[in-house]
């Protein structure tokens, strides 16, 4: 399956020349949500990332996605894997399980996002997860912006990756390119000019 072309069609994958909400600049931009529109789309890619999962004979119990760019991954997942589907929310700037979501001792979770980039997030979800008794057995995404390794994958896990390094992480794709500072952009050298994705019809 060409992962970047699913991408690419739905428009999640944009091609150009952007400024980042860091300010930086990039030929690509990922707006993962877009994806995930169609919910064909979103089944197909969930059933493509739970045979992954299920290959490996991991055990889960339960998905658990941090919210909002989680939830759509986490439950099409969960419906895919035919497991419980859970999510944990920020409430005042902290990660939080609440709407009556229980976890036994000892069940068995798995994060779910729809991109992982550092999975801050995911680990901040997963902490709370474990104060209530859970234990996560792994990590999953559609896609993965090149800063931990996924399985079945041969780049290297770089420094600013908080995905421990005992646990699985799965996802279908690696998205990694290059940003830079405005002064160093080559697009910028070509005499193009870097826009905010999302304007001029982007
Ligand atoms: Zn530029």
């Amino acid at each position: 399956m060409d992962i970047k072309k699913i991408y690419m069609d739905a428009d999640a994958l944009l091609e150009g020349h952007f400024k980042l909400s860091s300010a930086n600049h990039s030929q690509f931009y990922l707006q993962s949500a877009k994806v995930l529109e169609d919910p064909k789309t979103a089944k197909t890619l969930a059933v493509a990332l739970a045979k992954e999962i299920q290959a490996s004979g991991l055990q889960i119990d339960t998905v658990c996605a941090p919210a909002l760019g989680g939830l759509i991954a986490g439950f099409a997942l969960a419906t895919a894997l035919d497991v419980r589907s859970i999510f944990a929310e920020r409430v005042d700037g902290e990660m939080n399980i609440r709407r009556g979501f229980e976890i036994k001792k000892g069940e068995r979770v798995l994060m779910c996002e729809d991109i992982i980039t550092t999975g801050g997030s995911a680990m901040e979800a997963a902490r709370v997860v474990e104060s209530l008794g859970g234990v996560i057995v792994g990590v999953a995404a559609l896609a993965n912006r090149g800063f931990c390794k996924r399985e079945n994958s041969d780049i290297t896990t770089k420094a600013n990756c908080k995905l421990p390094q005992d646990i699985p992480f799965f996802a279908l794709e690696d998205f990694t390119f290059e940003i830079y500072s405005p002064d160093e952009c080559p697009l910028c050298k070509d005499g193009s000019e870097a826009i905010k994705p999302g304007s001029r019809g982007n």
